[in-house]
């Protein structure tokens, strides 16, 4: 069967963007058709300037969100990585495959190192080998399918690499994984800055929808979206970008295959466009807000999905990441 690994950082509260680019799709189709593993990534919501307890508190919210979501525990294994030693334990053999050169190239690293210089306490290390983690995330579950946003697929890039110059070196142990980005808005952009990926560790938030946002400030949050001094409602990413954003999302919540550029044809104004957008939106995420008011006030249900799915995890992980050790050298223990 396919394997199947997806993650999110507690980094932030989920965004439109984190729905639409991946967690939906684990929903409705992943975990049906796959052995799916679905983890909340917290050891990589460390490599930025971080609050230990908000980082706990965002840990469980994502977990119960993906739950709200609709991933379900009988179907899929739903776990917190730090729960799950093999990450750590791979993710030190696979920094002694990659070069710096590899980790200086990666355009995230770039990004988030610029913010994060401005902080002031310096660029943690771990931000610069942070896509090495999460190839060890993806490669110690023998993982076909990588179903994430357009902006991890350099960092699949890099996994695939990794893979396949340990296997090419000590022997064949990784299998070489694939990213699956969605076919419609595998990149929503920020409502306020069209230019640039909807990040939910952003500060600025007026263009963030966020999962749990209320109705009327997701509308609020629509209607205030920037467009351009034009009238034409066109697909074009270009010259068009916050239209476009707007007709990419729009298209998502329709979902079934249709276009963006089919959505255009169809409004004449920006003002109905954005109308419709956030009604389809408010739409999309209503049942999740219920649901996650419900499970969150459950915790034990909580705690006792994530300790099964770490418990899982481990046992799937552990032979791959042993073999691991010894094909690279390392001298078994008695
Ligand atoms: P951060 O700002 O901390 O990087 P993020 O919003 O980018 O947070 P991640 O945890 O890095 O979220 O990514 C989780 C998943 O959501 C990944 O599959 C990523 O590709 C996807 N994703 C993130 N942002 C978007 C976006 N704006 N559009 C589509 N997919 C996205
Ligand atoms: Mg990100």
């Amino acid at each position: 069967t396919t394997r199947i690994f997806s993650g999110i950082k507690p980094t932030g509260h989920l965004t439109l963007g984190n729905y639409l680019g991946a967690v939906r799709r684990w929903v409705d189709e992943d975990q049906h058709r796959a052995d799916a593993l679905f983890c909340v990534v917290d050891l990589h919501a460390l490599t930025v300037a971080h609050d230990p307890a908000r980082v706990r508190r965002l840990s469980r919210q994502a977990a119960s969100l993906l739950l709200a979501a609709g991933l379900d525990p009988e179907r899929c294994t739903v776990f917190v990585q730090s729960h799950v030693d093999e990450h750590t334990r791979l993710a030190y053999l696979l920094e002694c495959t990659a070069t710096d050169s590899e980790m200086r190239r990666m355009i995230q690293y770039k990004e988030k190192a610029a913010r994060e210089r401005g902080g002031g306490d310096g660029v943690r290390l771990s931000l610069l080998t942070y896509p090495v983690l999460m190839a060890a995330d993806i490669l110690a579950y023998g993982t076909d399918e990588v179903p994430v946003g357009d902006d991890q697929t350099q960092h699949v890039e890099l996994t695939r690499d990794l893979a396949r110059r340990f296997n090419e070196r000590y022997g064949q142990v990784f299998t070489v994984p694939r990213a699956t980005p969605p076919a419609v808005a595998a990149r929503v952009m920020d409502l306020q800055d069209p230019a640039s990926k909807m990040g939910k560790s952003h500060a600025e938030t007026s263009g963030i929808v966020y999962l749990l946002d209320e109705p009327d400030v997701v509308r609020r949050k629509i209607m205030r979206a920037v467009t351009d001094s034009g009238s034409v409602v066109a697909y074009d990413r270009e010259a068009q970008p916050g239209v476009s954003n707007l007709l990419d999302v729009l298209a998502a919540c329709w979902g079934g295959g249709v276009r963006p550029d089919e959505v255009a044809g169809r409004f004449g104004s920006y003002g109905a466009l954005k109308k419709e957008t956030a009604d389809a939106v408010v739409e999309l995420l209503r049942p999740v807000r219920e649901r996650h008011a419900e499970i969150s006030a459950d915790p034990e249900y909580v705690d006792g999905v994530l300790a099964a799915g770490a418990e899982r995890a481990r046992q799937l992980a552990r032979p791959r990441v042993d073999s691991a050790y010894r094909a690279i050298g390392l001298m078994p223990a008695l």
